[in-house]
């Protein structure tokens, strides 16, 4: 557990007790000793604003004879001089390691080490939100920059950042070893869901950027043009069917942990081609209706996400790797494979570098039915599944709505809004080198006051998605 300094208040430090032996008092076996000691409380504080340069060390020891005790005889030393006669005291130290010693009139002495060192940290580093323009002067950003030890009782240290969200704090923290960094609102309730992180002290010599991002969303063009979402990270996170969340997590390496998957295209890959593969498999047959049923998925997805993401391509424009009996991988586009072995509906494969999603394999027991080709291209472009609740939104990525629902087979507002949201996300994230939105996540529980997971940045997607 790791403790922040509170402004005005004292850090407690763990104490080694050790005894050792009261030294030669002259010749013959050494009497037995009447009285006894024991240090019953050494404290380090450090307080800022009184003591710049100095951690205060606050001792109080026990003294008995016998089992009554005894309030005089006291002799505490540090390092070997003497500095006080009494029970308790006080004294200012310069930061450092210590050896404090109590003896009470003829008792052993009692010892242990004091480590007063004050190693100094400046944090540093950058909030970024997602809208409006984070380099935009003249939407100033009310964040401040909080750290605090690993427990949430700990207390917290924040300082303001500046209205570009640029910040840079001392922290005064001690022997533990991580604590928990957090991007959050000046005020109460603001428009900014909030990120939140754990960090080891080597990490902190390094500036720390955080992308924070708006409560809602309004899509910009397309069919939903105008249409504001509210936009909840954790929403993204709670598991739909086949076990898949919108936002992808995997979950490991061991129980209780959990791996983000952060990719996304390249915005200079965009439209990204896809093309029907004959040759994908030896049942797949190539109907002139699917060239047709493909291309008008594709203009009514683009439509919907509000921009051209996709184009009709020809498989020849696409690198393809092809092992006997099994699925190709494509790269550099997303390729469909039309074959109707393929159970239930489709399943898609997507590759990655150690940045972007760069190919996509499609398959689709036909190209009859646009959900499932619409389905299988949103997995394709990094997004799982909605889960089936009424908490939730109707969605392409959820269960099948009735054929005569009038958002059948389309991408939501909701689908859009937040694919479009975790795009921009992970586009800052990578332009200011910062925590995206495996952190946005985790500033949710953490303002909830729920507990932080075990959670790593993130994974190559290397698996099946249906
Ligand atoms: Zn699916």
């Amino acid at each position: 557990m790791f403790r922040l300094p509170k402004i005005a208040s004292a850090i407690a430090l763990a104490i080694a007790v050790s005894a050792c032996g009261g030294g030669d008092k002259g010749t013959g076996p050494n009497p037995v000793p009447t009285y006894s000691a024991a240090i019953t409380k050494a404290e380090i504080s450090f307080d800022r604003t009184t003591f710049p340069e100095f951690v205060l060390l606050k001792v109080e020891g026990r003294g008995t004879k016998g089992n009554i005790p005894v309030t005089t005889g006291f002799l505490w030393k540090l390092d070997g001089n003497e500095v006080s006669t009494n029970a308790t005291f006080e004294k200012p130290l310069v930061p450092g390691l210590y050896r404090l010693c109590l003896a009470v009139n003829d008792s052993h002495d009692v010892c242990q080490d004091i480590n007063a060192r004050i190693i100094p940290s400046k944090i540093a580093g950058r909030v970024v939100r997602n809208y409006p323009d984070p380099d935009d002067p003249s939407f100033a950003l009310a964040m401040k920059v909080c750290a605090r030890g690993v427990d949430k009782s700990s207390t917290k240290e924040c300082v303001n950042a500046d209205p570009l969200g640029n910040y840079s704090f001392n922290s005064w923290y001690q022997t533990e070893d991580s604590l928990v960094l957090s991007a959050e609102c000046q005020v109460e309730n603001c428009e900014y869901w909030p990120s939140a992180w754990r960090f080891s002290k080597a990490q902190l010599t390094q500036p720390q950027n955080f992308v924070v991002a708006h409560r809602n969303w309004t899509v910009s063009s397309g069919q939903w043009t105008g249409q504001t979402i509210d936009f909840v990270p954790s929403k993204a996170y709670v598991p739909g069917p086949a076990n898949l969340s919108l936002f992808l997590r995997i979950t490991g390496p061991s129980e209780g942990e959990y791996l983000y998957v952060l990719r996304t295209w390249k915005k200079e890959r965009l439209p990204i081609p896809v093309a029907l593969d004959p040759g994908c498999s030896v049942n797949a047959t190539i109907l002139q209706s699917d060239s047709t049923n493909l291309a008008h998925a594709l203009s009514e997805l683009n439509n919907e996400l509000g921009d051209n993401h996709f184009r009709i391509a020809n498989i020849s424009e696409m690198s393809v790797s092809r092992v006997p009996g099994a699925i190709p991988r494509y790269n550099g586009g997303i390729g469909i494979c039309v074959d109707p072995s393929v159970w239930p509906y489709g399943t898609t494969y997507v590759t990655t570098d150690a940045k972007y999603n760069d190919g996509g394999t499609v398959s689709v027991r036909s190209t009859n039915d646009k959900l499932d080709l619409k389905h299988e291209l949103f997995h394709a472009l990094g997004m799982g599944h909605v889960p089936i609740a009424n908490e939730f939104w109707k969605s392409l990525m959820a269960a099948r709505l009735s054929p005569s629902d009038p958002l059948y087979a389309k991408a939501t507002k909701e689908d859009v809004g937040y694919y479009r949201i975790f795009e921009q996300v992970r586009e800052l994230q990578l332009k200011y080198a910062a925590h995206g939105m495996a952190a946005i996540h985790q500033g949710e529980l953490y303002l909830a006051g729920l507990p932080m997971e075990n959670v790593y940045g993130s994974h190559p997607l290397t698996g099946i998605v249906q």
